[in-house]
């Protein structure tokens, strides 16, 4: 169970839309000052990434030897792209009888425990990769035989008619639990030699003197909330390989590292991002139609906010839907708040029916990618390489990006096989650097589904916003299908996007009635959230004055809005002068999005002990 939200918060928020309204009669004396001076910055952050424990007298004496194993590859995240990807490699030895060790971590507890997504999928990469996969039992049970598209005003729904070529066109696919989907990829890359180990979070990259990538260290564990070494304090493990994969999904935390030191995103724009909070609700019979795909645009967003709903009927044995609202991350206005958007979309008069009777059974959020083909980093680096959401192939109007992740794993599990097996390679460095990964990448099915759309979400950019990317859809992509000359650009990175509060109007979001809308609280609790309570919060803060004296000043506080775990919380400080940020680290869904967004670029996200987040049943 997650342990419960600060008590205060409610309080705290009570205060800071007081001040907004200016009804200072309705002040209690700790909200006069905001915030407080740096000199009295409580210390907030304890991680052993921002606090070295080389200073720490608390840390002397302490064994920090770690035990290493060897392996041909390393995998970072079992994903679809890091499954498919071992799967692959397995398939590979198999066919021409080589020995090659493969080892994957996971974070999750178990497999698909952390994945979240919509999901429809498209099975092309799956018919690749194991085109027997009925016969195998693949929880594909849903195909898709109806697809719905309407444009929501306040009050009523425009339907858009879904033409045969848009990316919008789900003929083909299948609604699926991309949870249960990839635990099913998992069994099959178990059965084939790939050693899996859910449950081991990878915190460090590791590198040769010659600069190459060595592997990966998985976290320490018996750490105190207040960073000292508990008894049980044991060191990580380090897995050592010829080449690492690094399938860590949308905006993964090493491949951040990586972009740093090999300069990786240097040639392409930066990437861009939106955030995905979904639900599972089981609905009245009467309204189930399984198969069914719908997704809206327009209200509650206005037009210069991106995002939108889907809404999938599941064909799983009982009336079962899956429901979701998508944010771009690039959104302005620092009172927005992505969880409520998408609580009062339920409230549409074209949306409420199908909910009203029915319960909801699952809550959760991830990032994803938003960038498409602007924003592809370079690929590979000596002994590594990215595949998947981590460097970002989502196809952004198909929102899709589970096949273009399974096909980067798999060619890249190609390239590195030539190499692995190839005697005459004379390699520059430890690790092996596979540059045809990416080469081959270009040629393929990836590059040019992903270079055809590549203007339609920058096209949301112009006066009439999202309307404005509908009509370069229907123009520029239905008919040129992306041959067009141009390639159009973003904006720039998201946390650059919000505006001062003091230029936004304040968003006045209605209660939840508990019966189709809910609070934050009873939301987080139904994603499973947990983590040792007593470790130093992996939301971690380069600087612990810096939300108080510039996010809470400036943007009035946003990471408590778009955060969708409610682990942000201004809370009043104990000497009663002010506020100070409070991390709920406990609740985190490991959604990514604080370390996208933060105006000031100081949270960085880092892997909380092996296990801890989310326990997803299949979102
Ligand atoms: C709301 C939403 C709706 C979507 N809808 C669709 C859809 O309908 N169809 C579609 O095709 N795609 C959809 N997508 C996109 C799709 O989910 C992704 O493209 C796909 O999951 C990417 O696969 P991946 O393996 O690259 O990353 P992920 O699925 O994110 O997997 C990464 C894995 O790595 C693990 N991990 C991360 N860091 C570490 C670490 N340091 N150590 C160990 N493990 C780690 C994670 O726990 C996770 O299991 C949607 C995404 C979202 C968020
Ligand atoms: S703390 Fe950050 S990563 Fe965790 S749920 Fe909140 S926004 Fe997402």
């Amino acid at each position: 169970m997650p342990l419960p939200l600060c008590t205060l918060s409610s309080q705290a928020h009570h205060c800071l839309r007081a001040l907004k309204s200016v009804k200072k009669d309705c002040l209690p004396p700790l909200c006069i000052a905001r915030w407080a001076s740096t000199s009295s910055v409580p210390r907030i952050t304890t991680h052993y990434t921002i606090h070295s424990r080389n200073k720490d007298k608390r840390w002397e004496g302490v064994n920090m030897e770690r035990f290493a194993e060897e392996a041909d590859v390393v995998i970072v995240g079992a994903g679809p792209a890091g499954l498919s990807a071992a799967i692959r490699l397995k398939q590979l030895a198999n066919e021409y009888g080589k020995e090659v060790r493969v080892c994957l971590v996971e974070k999750a507890a178990q497999i698909g425990a952390h994945t979240l997504s919509g999901a429809c999928l498209e099975p092309r990469a799956l018919e690749e990769l194991l085109p027997d996969w009925k016969e195998r039992g693949a929880p594909l049970q849903t195909p898709v035989t109806e697809d719905k598209f309407g444009i929501l005003t306040k009050n009523s729904r425009i339907p858009v008619p879904i033409l045969p070529g848009l990316p919008m066109t789900n003929h083909g696919n299948y609604i699926v639990r991309l949870g249960h989907f990839v635990n099913w990829l998992g069994e099959q890359a178990e059965a084939l030699g790939v050693e899996v180990y859910p449950g081991y979070a990878a915190a460090e990259v590791l590198f040769h003197e010659d600069g190459s990538v060595k592997g990966i260290a998985t976290n320490d564990v018996g750490i105190q909330k207040d960073g000292a070494p508990k008894t049980n304090f044991e060191r990580g493990l380090e897995l050592h390989a010829k080449v690492t994969f690094f399938a860590e999904g949308c905006h993964g935390h090493l491949a951040k590292q990586l972009y740093n030191r090999y300069n990786l995103r240097e040639k392409c724009q930066p990437q861009s991002y939106g955030i995905g909070l979904k639900e599972l609700w089981l609905i009245d019979e009467k309204k189930w139609k399984p198969g069914r795909v719908e997704h809206t645009v327009g209200w509650p967003l206005d037009r210069h906010t991106y995002g939108g709903s889907f809404l999938y009927h599941l064909n799983e044995g009982e009336p079962l839907v899956a429901l979701g609202f998508v944010v771009g991350l690039d959104y302005q206005n620092p009172y927005l708040s992505p969880f409520k958007e998408f609580q009062r979309w339920k409230h549409h008069p074209s949306v409420e029916p199908t909910f009203e009777g029915g319960k909801r059974i699952a809550y959760g959020a991830r990032a994803l990618n938003e960038g498409g083909f602007q924003s592809i980093p370079k690929l590979t680096f000596p002994g590594g390489v990215l595949i998947g959401c981590s460097p970002g192939f989502m196809n952004v109007p198909k929102i899709k990006g589970t096949h273009t992740a399974m096909k980067s794993g798999m060619l890249a599990s190609e390239a590195v096989f030539n190499q692995l097996t190839n005697e005459n390679l004379q390699s520059k460095t430890i690790g092996l650097d596979v540059p045809e990964y990416e080469e081959n990448l270009k040629k393929s099915w990836v590059w040019k589904e992903l270079y055809s759309v590549r203007n339609i979400r920058p096209s949301c950019h112009g006066v009439l916003g999202v309307y404005g990317g509908m009509i370069y859809t229907g123009i520029f992509y239905w008919i040129l299908r992306g041959m067009e000359p141009w390639t159009l650009k973003h904006p720039g990175p998201d946390s650059d996007q919000l505006k001062p509060a003091k230029d936004c109007t304040p968003i006045e979001y209605p209660k939840p009635d508990g019966k189709i809308s809910f609070d934050l609280l009873s939301s987080v609790a139904l994603s499973g959230t947990n983590h040792e309570h007593d470790q130093p919060p992996h939301l971690t803060l380069k600087d612990d004055s810096v939300p108080v004296n510039k996010n809470l000043a400036i943007y009035d506080g946003p990471e408590q809005r778009f955060c969708p775990a409610g682990v942000y919380e201004y809370v009043p400080l104990e000497t009663g002068e002010g506020l100070r940020l409070q991390i709920n680290a406990q609740n985190c869904v490991h959604c990514k999005t604080c370390d996208i967004k933060d105006p000031s670029q100081n949270i960085n996200w880092v892997v909380p002990e092996g296990g801890g987040g989310p326990a997803y049943n299949g979102m």
